[in-house]
């Protein structure tokens, strides 16, 4: 087809597509096979609380190890598994995965186990009527108490119509924790306060950045606190990477912090080595 184009100036633009098409396809179909394969496995990011540094939580961050390019983001293969409709049973995967881990540990060290397991859930996913039985069944089969778990969920996902507000809500009425995450990126980030049953406001890296800056750059982290602590929702600040913007949030107010300064998504046995670090010296597990 390009050739009979001739000279035409869209026929570069044309292969660029194809070519980008063709990666998405052969994508896509590894991607069909990454579970069976055992190709997938979850990392878990400490949530720490700023005043005593302990662990409180950690959310759950899948990786794909693909034979031939070693690690493949996220970022890369969750919109194609999104597009395909594979993350529905690749999110029930994820959801088991976690909460299995997450009855473990409760189980292995009670109350020196991080309290929160939370679990990322695309838009994708609560399209389905059906989620929120998939939810129960996965908290009835693994044991763990619906209180351990939070759903994470973006402004855009539940924006995205149908019955996605619905659907959090059946969630929700299971006792499940309901974050939003990337808090202040979407276009109606205060009006789904009032219509969605929401717990958690995570504040995007973005504005995490800005705690350091001038009172402008921090305005939007300001801001999101004070409305945090007026509807009685916890907060999480995403994306800390230096002490001095962990010290800077919890001056502003913030108790919860999650970030590279503290602990990158690390393997389920360096959590444990962490929780197990935190018993012999008596204290809570902390993750600096
Ligand atoms: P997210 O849910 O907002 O997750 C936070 C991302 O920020 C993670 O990237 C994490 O590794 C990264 N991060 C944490 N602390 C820092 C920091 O201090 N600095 C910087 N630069 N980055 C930090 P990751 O694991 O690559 O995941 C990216 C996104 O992919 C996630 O954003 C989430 O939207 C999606 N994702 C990851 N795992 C899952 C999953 O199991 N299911 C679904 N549906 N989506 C997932
Ligand atoms: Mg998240
Ligand atoms: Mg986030
Ligand atoms: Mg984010």
């Amino acid at each position: 087809a390009a050739k009979e184009l001739g000279k035409n100036r869209y026929v570069h633009y044309d292969s660029e597509l194809d070519a980008r098409a063709v990666e998405h396809a052969q994508l896509a179909a590894e991607l069909s096979h990454a579970l069976e394969r055992d190709e997938l496995h979850l990392m878990y990011q400490p949530v720490v609380d700023l005043p005593t540094g302990r662990i409180v939580g950690v959310e759950a961050l899948v990786r794909w190890e693909h034979p031939r390019d070693g690690m493949v983001p996220p970022l890369h293969f969750i919109p194609v598994a999104e597009r395909t409709g594979l993350i529905v049973p690749m999110g029930t995967w994820i959801l088991r995965t976690a909460c299995r881990q997450a009855a473990e540990w409760q189980e292995r060290y009670g109350d020196a186990a991080p309290d929160r397991m939370s679990v990322n859930v695309s838009a994708r996913q609560l399209l389905e009527p059906t989620f929120p039985q998939t939810v129960a069944a996965v908290l009835a089969e693994t044991g763990l108490d619906p209180s351990h778990l939070t759903v994470e969920i973006t402004e855009t996902a539940v924006f995205g119509g149908g019955r996605a507000v619905e659907t959090v809500a059946a969630i929700h009425a299971l006792g499940v924790s309901i974050a939003l995450d990337d808090f202040g990126t979407g276009h109606s980030s205060l009006g789904l306060l009032r219509t969605c049953p929401v717990d958690v406001l995570k504040v995007d890296k973005s504005f995490v950045d800005g705690v350091t800056g001038t009172v402008e750059q921090e305005a939007i982290a300001t801001s999101i606190i004070e409305i945090a602590q007026a509807l009685g929702l916890r907060a999480i600040a995403e994306g800390v990477e230096t002490g001095a913007q962990a010290e800077r949030l919890h001056t502003l107010g913030y108790r919860l912090a999650q970030g590279f300064h503290f602990a990158k998504p690390l393997r389920s046995t360096e959590i444990e080595n962490l929780i197990t670090l935190a018993e012999d010296d008596g204290s809570e597990p902390a993750a600096a």
